[in-house]
């Protein structure tokens, strides 16, 4: 029995179910992939932050630093106001510093570009954004804010004595502007303190740049260092959902072909399905009518034979010399046409499979020469030598013996019909799963090598008849067990020779029936070697005849 496909609903739903989990496991990946890159992103710029808040701190106690030598002599002379002959300078990145003597009143001012400062701003701004450390400063540096400047107070001190502060005005450009210099360059950058942004740069795009922030610690106004990164992993995350989607509607796009594609195959093979049942039913309706026919025709073909026979006997009456020629031709004729009848009286049977096994068991020598003797007169008829080559030793087998017999007459007939001189010979071997190798067959007529088995790991009887007769073609070896091929058909009018083309296809067909197969060996102008393969009962080997 062929399997039947698979019902086109059940296909479907396994489709369906098969295409969404494909889909959602493919968007489940690219969601994964997306939030990596988001958060890879989002990590990268958080330690960026908190680097840069770092190198701002460093920044400002940099700066702290260079403020104290500058104006540390100035406070022995707290009292003295600023002279224009005053060298003292601020450092360069300050816009204005002053310096406050230890009762917190400014006593010297002056700006970057040498003009004096309102003192009193100046010391209100100080106490203010120092939250009330100066003057007296009691960590190394403090700072804090004074519009977008960030203030820094250093203590002052004379001989372990401190004496008053310093304060430097640093703008908040220039911390930021150290700080893009030292940190990468990012698209924007922002310096923050008491919620409010006082020096920033670059252009903050809201949508799509990451962005942290990182708090600088140093005595006084906290300030936060803010960080956007322009690399948020946008394109990066475009390009992996572009090729997502690309790559599913690729897969959809196959998976859909390939639907198409079952979905036509399996038209065509329910067509050919149809189209073997109805092969297979009208083969059958032929073998059946083939059946009828023959067996319809044999009723008066019996009586053609028998009459013509009475008619040669001279039943009724003597026959004259110019009556016989022809009344032998018709008795030769109607013999030629009844055999072939009763071959495709076989064929029809065996193609319906109306024939059946009866399987017993057979002792091969006796029945082998049973056989011969049959045919002995045939064979002496034409001059040839038989020999018989079946050991009394062969194991015993279980075959039916009709279907047998009726294959070693077609060949024992054909070697007799197909040797003009020489003579014949009927031998069997055990061959196969070790027992005897199949080039071991002794060879009594002639030598040739002879076909393996049909299965080499089983035990077979190998049951030959070979001929020193015209051989057969390698080309012709194959066909001849087709129904109705011949070789060397003889004359239209020799219907002892001509055969009917039917008697190796039947005898293949029957030893396959017994579980056996039907070969041949030959070599043109040499000889036949026709072997017949009864398969051994592995149970049954020991059991010798
Ligand atoms: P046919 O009735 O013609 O003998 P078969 O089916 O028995 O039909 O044989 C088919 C053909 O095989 C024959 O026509 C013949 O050419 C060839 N053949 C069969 N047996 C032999 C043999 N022993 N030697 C040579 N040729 C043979």
């Amino acid at each position: 029995m062929r399997p039947s496909l698979p019902k086109a609903s059940t296909r479907l739903g396994l489709f369906a179910v098969l295409l969404s989990v494909i889909v959602l496991s493919l968007f489940g990946s690219l969601i994964a992939a997306d939030r990596a890159i988001t958060a890879t992103g989002a990590e990268a710029v958080k330690l960026d932050a908190r680097g840069a808040a770092l190198v701002a701190e460093r920044e400002l106690r940099l700066h702290a630093e260079a403020l104290t030598p500058m104006f540390g002599p100035l406070l022995p002379a707290a009292t003295a106001q600023p002279t224009a002959g005053d060298t003292t300078t601020i450092p360069r990145s300050f816009s204005s510093a002053w310096v406050l003597d230890s009762a917190a009143r400014v006593v010297w001012t002056r700006n970057r570009n040498g003009g004096a400062v309102d003192t009193a701003t100046v010391a209100s701004a100080a106490r203010g954004a120092l939250h009330g450390q100066a003057p007296f400063v009691r960590v190394a540096a403090a700072y804090g804010r004074r519009g977008d400047a960030i203030l820094i107070a250093v203590p002052l001190s004379h001989r372990g004595q401190r004496l008053g502060a310093a304060v430097g005005v640093l703008p908040g450009s220039r911390l930021l502007a150290g700080l893009r210099d030292s940190t990468l360059p990012r698209p924007w950058i922002a310096l923050s303190s008491g919620g409010r942004t006082f020096a920033l740069a670059g252009r903050r795009d809201s949508s799509g740049q990451i962005s942290a922030a990182a708090t600088v610690h140093v005595p006084g106004d906290p300030i936060a260092v803010e960080l956007a990164h322009a690399q948020t992993g946008r394109p990066l995350r475009i390009t992996l959902w572009l090729l997502g989607v690309l790559a599913m509607a690729a897969l959809l796009a196959g998976l859909a072909r390939e639907r198409v594609h079952a979905a036509s195959l399996a038209g065509r093979t329910a067509e050919l399905e149809r189209l073997y049942q109805e092969v297979a039913r009208s083969n059958r309706m032929k073998s059946e009518f083939l059946a009828n026919v023959s067996h319809e025709l044999r009723t008066p073909l019996n009586a053609v034979v028998g009459f013509v026979e009475m008619l040669r006997e001279g039943v009724y009456g003597d026959l004259s010399p110019r009556q016989a020629l022809p009344v032998d031709r018709i008795a030769a004729s109607a013999t030629h046409l009844r055999q072939l009848v009763d071959r495709l009286l076989d064929i029809a049977k065996i193609a319906a499979g109306r024939l059946e096994v009866h399987a017993e068991p057979l002792v091969l020598r006796p029945f082998v020469l049973n056989v011969a003797s049959e045919m002995e007169s045939l064979i002496s008829e034409r001059g040839l030598a038989l020999s018989i080559g079946v050991g009394p030793t062969l194991p015993r087998i279980r075959t039916d013996q009709t279907h047998l017999r009726q294959i070693l007459i077609n060949l024992i007939g054909n070697a007799v019909k197909y040797t003009p001189s020489g003579s014949i010979s009927v031998r069997a071997r055990v061959v196969g799963n070790g027992a005897v190798g199949a080039g071991d067959i002794e060879q009594g007529v002639a030598t040739y090598a002879v076909t393996p088995p049909p299965d080499p790991k089983k035990s077979w009887i190998a049951l030959q008849v070979a001929d020193t007769g015209v051989g057969i073609a390698s080309i012709d070896q194959e066909r001849i067990f087709d129904e109705f091929e011949q070789v060397n058909a003889g004359a239209r009018t020799d219907s002892a020779r001509r055969g009917t083309g039917l008697g190796l296809a039947i005898s293949r067909r029957l030893a396959r029936l017994i579980g056996g197969d039907l070969t041949v060996m030959s070599e043109l102008g040499r000889g036949s070697v026709f072997t017949v393969w009864l398969p051994l009962d592995e149970r049954k080997a020991d059991d010798r005849a």
